[in-house]
C-alpha cells in the first residue's frame, strides 16, 4: 500500500518538477533494509527505520537560483502527514539559513502536527519565537533548542526511539565569513541501530573534528549526508576518511545543474554519490 502511495506520488512530482528533471523514469522501490535514506531537495533527507522517521532540512523556500526547493507533492504530503511522512517523529534543522530553513513554515508544520518533535539551532528557534504570536507559544514545549558556540562539547538528547546528538561545525567560509551562522552537526541513532549523520553547511577542515576526536570515533555511523563539497575537496574527503568513518556517504546540497548521471559530471564529482533527485532512496546498512 505505502509503496503504491510512493510511485504515484513520485509519478506526481515527475510531472510537476519535470523543467528540473532529466530523466522522467521512476526509481525501482528500494528492497527491504535495516533503513532507508529518502531525498526530498536540496539537504533535505527523510531517514527511516520500521516505524520510526526523522527529517532534516524540509522546508525552505530559497534556493539561490542554483538549488531545487522541495516538490509541492512532498510539501503538500509533509503538512499532511501523508506517505511518506506519516508517523513522522522529528524535524532536525541545520541552520537557520533560507535554503534550509523557513521560521514561517516550521511553526505552521509544528501548528499542524502537534505529534512532531523539532531540534534546531537556537538562532532559528529565536527567529520562531519571533514569529509565533503569544497563541503559539505552546509549540515551544516541542522544540529543542540547541545553543551551542564553536567548540562546545557536543550535547546529547535521547527519546525512547532516538539519540540526537549535536555538535556545533562552523558554516562553509570559516575562518573568513558566516561565523555568527551556528551550524549544528547532527548525529542521530534511530531504534538504538542506525547512525546517520547530517552536516548542514559545515566548513570541510579537519581541525574542527580533530577537537571531538573521541566524540566521533564513538559512534559508528552508517549512512553520512554531507554538503556535497565534502566530495570534491581534499579536507573533505579526508574528514570522511579519517574521522567520521561513515559506511555510505550520499552527497546533498546539490545545484540542481549537476547531472544523475556521473559520466556528464564534472570529473571530481564521478566517483561521488550523490542526492541528485527528489524521490531517490538509499538503502542504509546496518
Ligand atoms: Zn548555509
Amino acid at each position: 500500500m505505502k509503496r503504491t502511495y510512493w510511485l504515484m506520488l513520485w509519478a506526481a512530482i515527475g510531472s510537476a518538477a519535470c523543467d528540473v528533471r532529466g530523466d522522467a523514469s521512476l526509481p525501482a522501490p528500494a528492497p527491504a533494509s535495516a533503513a532507508t535514506a529518502h531525498y526530498l531537495a536540496n539537504a533535505g533527507v527523510l531517514v527511516e527505520r520500521g516505524e520510526i522517521k526523522i527529517v532534516f532540512d524540509p522546508l525552505y523556500r530559497n534556493g539561490f537560483g542554483t538549488y531545487r526547493l522541495l516538490p509541492e507533492p512532498l510539501e503538500r504530503a509533509l503538512f499532511a502527514g501523508d506517505p511518506p511522512f506519516d508517523g513522522l517523529d522529528a524535524v532536525l534543522v541545520s541552520h537557520y539559513h533560507g535554503d534550509h530553513f523557513s521560521a514561517v513554515d516550521l511553526l505552521r508544520l509544528l501548528s499542524e502536527r502537534t505529534e512532531l518533535v523539532l531540534y534546531a539551532p537556537a538562532q532559528a528557534v529565536a527567529e520562531m519565537r519571533e514569529l509565533a504570536g503569544s497563541e503559539r507559544q505552546a509549540i515551544f514545549s516541542r522544540v529543542n533548542s540547541v545553543a551551542l558556540e564553536y567548540k562546545d562539547p557536543p550535547v546529547v538528547m535521547e527519546t525512547s526511539d532516538l539519540i540526537v546528538e549535536a555538535v556545533r561545525i562552523p558554516h562553509s567560509g570559516w575562518p573568513d565569513g558566516r561565523l555568527d551562522v551556528e551550524n549544528l552537526a547532527f548525529r542521530v541513532t534511530l531504534g538504538g541501530d542506525t547512525t546517520v549523520l547530517h552536516l548542514g553547511d559545515a566548513d570541510t577542515r579537519d581541525v574542527h573534528y580533530a577537537h571531538d576526536a573521541d566524540y566521533w570515533s564513538r559512534r559508528d555511523i552508517d549512512m553520512a549526508f554531507p554538503p556535497y563539497w565534502y566530495l570534491a575537496s581534499k579536507d573533505g574527503r579526508g574528514v570522511l576518511k579519517n574521522r567520521l568513518t561513515p559506511n555510505a556517504a550520499v552527497g546533498v546540497h546539490v545545484p540542481k545543474d549537476m547531472p544523475r548521471d556521473p559520466a556528464g559530471r564534472p570529473a571530481e564529482y564521478r566517483d561521488a554519490d550523490l542526492f541528485t533527485t527528489p524521490g531517490e532512496t538509499r538503502e542504509i546498512k546496518d
